[in-house]
C-alpha cells in the first residue's frame, strides 16, 4: 500500500500516515473534503478551496441567508405601508 505525503500546512514538515496531528509541531489537523488538502483542524474555511472543510460547501451560505431575511423584512414592511397587496406579498415571498 503506497502511503500518501502530506505537509503540514503550518510548520511545512512532511507528514507520514496518520493526518490528523503533525508530529513536529502537534498542531491538529482535518483534510478538506473538497480539495482533500491539509489543513489546521479548527479553521471554519479551507484556506486552498474556501469551501467549509467538513461539509465540503460554501461557506458563504450564511450571508445569503441574511440577505432573504432582510428581503422578507423589507417586504413585510412595503406590505405595512400600502405599497404592495397581500396577493403580491405572498408571491414575492415564494420567488425569495
Ligand atoms: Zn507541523
Ligand atoms: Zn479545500
Amino acid at each position: 500500500m503506497v502511503k500518501k505525503i502530506s505537509y503540514c500546512p503550518i510548520c511545512g514538515k512532511k507528514i507520514i500516515g496518520n493526518l490528523n496531528q503533525c508530529p513536529s509541531c502537534s498542531s491538529k489537523l482535518i483534510v478538506c473534503r473538497n480539495c482533500a488538502k491539509l489543513i489546521l483542524s479548527s479553521a471554519n474555511k479551507c484556506q486552498f478551496c474556501s469551501k467549509n472543510p467538513r461539509t465540503g460547501k460554501s461557506v458563504e451560505l450564511s450571508p445569503n441567508n441574511d440577505f432573504n431575511e432582510a428581503s422578507i423584512e423589507k417586504l413585510k414592511y412595503d406590505l405595512v405601508l400600502g405599497k404592495i397587496s397581500v396577493n403580491e406579498y405572498d408571491q414575492l415571498i415564494k420567488n425569495i
